[in-house]
């Protein structure tokens, strides 16, 4: 089978750190054009590190005619820095958001982490201050966030967050196509009927892949691992390989009718346009 026409995309960037960076993201950006997203998002450094990137990216992608969402997290920040910030977004006509946890910049104690102390209080803040003017996304953890005290507790979270006023979640990165659909069963068991977007992850570097999936708590399932391990330094096969791997995946996610799929593109055009070719091709 492939791909139905209805599939929607979103594609995830983060602030670039220096103009290099900030031209290749838009040459990258208008590349991934022909994806057709229907928004993009931009990620928000922890503690509100790039509070001013991550908003001048938004408006970036804004000015290639694109919907653009910034991520943020309230971890670090006092109420009324976060208030702030969303009245900026409002005025300058920004109408969705990704709404997060983050996580402490290691080094920071916990007298650090702000008024608000879970993505749920984010949530109604936004709600609170700016009624239905955000659409929200939220995070969801098919492999449970490696803080959890278990996939149960998890859940009630997450469903705590949709309760709150979340309109849409978008999920961390998995490889296992049964963890994502084991959790939409859990999720609409209890009552949760907003679309969960399987976050997608391409395979591009076997160092840094292990790397994040340690610290976000994604499995990388042992044949992959020890086909990328086994690749070394190869490049261009660690690529095709990850490639395939991960259109079969999303492929996968199509088939059974997701609502969207969401890429973690790195900014790195190439890697999820080869995923969406392989897809429509
Ligand atoms: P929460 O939903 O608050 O959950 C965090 C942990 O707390 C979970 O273990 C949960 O079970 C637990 N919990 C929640 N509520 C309660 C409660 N009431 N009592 C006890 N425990 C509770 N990070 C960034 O820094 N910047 C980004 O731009 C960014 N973008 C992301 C985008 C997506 C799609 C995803 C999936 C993650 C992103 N992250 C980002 C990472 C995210 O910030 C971390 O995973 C963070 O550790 C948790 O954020 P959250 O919003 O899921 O938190």
């Amino acid at each position: 089978m492939t791909m139905q026409a209805s599939t929607a995309f979103s594609l995830e960037f983060f602030p670039p750190r220096d103009d290099a960076a900030k031209q290749r993201l838009v040459a990258g950006a208008q590349q991934m054009l022909v994806i057709d997203p229907v928004y993009c998002s931009v990620t928000f450094g922890a503690g509100g590190s790039t509070r001013d990137g991550t908003f001048d990216t938004v408006r970036v992608l804004r000015e290639l005619g694109r919907d653009a969402a910034p991520h943020l997290s309230c971890i670090g920040s006092s109420r009324d820095e976060l208030k702030s910030l969303l009245q900026l977004y409002r005025q300058e006509g920004v109408s969705r958001i990704v709404a997060l946890r983050g996580d402490m910049p290691s080094g920071m104690g916990a007298d650090a982490a702000g008024a608000l102390r879970h993505a749920s209080d984010l949530v109604e803040l936004i709600r609170h201050e700016t009624g239905d003017w955000f659409h929200i996304e939220v995070a969801a953890y098919p492999e449970m966030h490696p803080q959890a005290a278990g996939p149960e507790h998890d859940l009630t979270h997450f469903v705590n967050k949709v309760r709150a006023g979340a309109d849409s979640a978008i999920t961390q990165y998995f490889f296992n196509a049964d963890s994502y659909f084991d959790f939409v069963d859990r999720a609409q068991a209890k009552g949760v009927n907003i679309p969960i977007v399987p976050g997608i992850m391409p395979i591009t570097n076997y160092t840094q892949l292990m790397r994040f999936s340690e610290m976000c708590g994604a499995e990388v399932p042992r044949w992959i691992r020890l086909r990328l391990a086994e690749m070394g330094d190869d490049k261009d096969s660690i690529r095709a390989f990850g490639t395939e791997v991960v259109t079969d995946l999303c492929q996968t996610l199509i088939d059974n009718d997701v609502p969207g799929l969401h890429f973690y593109t790195l900014n790195n055009a190439e890697a999820t346009l080869a995923i969406w070719r392989g897809l429509t091709g």
